[in-house]
């Protein structure tokens, strides 16, 4: 019998599961108020990223600091048992990323890593989306008496 309780079941299967994670939904909402249409996951693409922009043939991924080893944050430590399998496991996931980033260009695509600490900081989130996308037309949309976007009027 399931003696979980559906509280807890949930929280397990948030721990478990890796896609749709809480960043990557915080990254995403962003992305949408900005005006940049996506698609996710996009398994025909080296690393499947997260997020697939193919108008700007740019990609998003949205990494744990802890697996992915973010350089000199908080939450990339190192646990202090099993030294060896975490070492091992935390080479492994980096190079795997490198790797994949590196296909990704060759094919001609640009990457973007978002960190999970960076997004809990809305202003920091956008900063560094704004400076990987185009800014230009994406998320302006036309005057409705003008007909003219406020690009052009600038
Ligand atoms: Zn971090």
């Amino acid at each position: 019998m399931d003696t979980l309780s559906k509280k807890q079941r949930s929280w397990n299967m948030s721990r478990i599961r890796s896609k749709d994670t809480k960043p990557e939904r915080i990254v995403r909402a962003s992305l949408h108020r900005m005006g940049f249409r996506f698609r996710l996951h996009r398994r025909d693409l080296p690393g499947s990223p997260d997020i697939v922009l193919p108008k700007w043939k740019a990609v998003v991924f949205v990494h744990g600091c802890f697996w992915h080893r973010h350089k000199g944050c908080k939450y990339a430590y190192t646990p202090k048992t099993r030294l060896r399998f975490w070492s091992r496991k935390f080479e492994e996931n980096v190079a795997r990323d490198t790797l994949c980033r590196a296909r990704l260009r060759l094919l001609g695509w640009r990457c973007l890593v978002m960190w999970g600490c960076e997004v809990e900081k809305p202003a920091r989130l956008c900063a560094k989306l704004s400076r990987f996308l185009p800014m230009t037309t994406a998320h302006v949309r036309p005057n409705p008496t003008t007909g003219r976007t406020r690009t052009a009027e600038a």
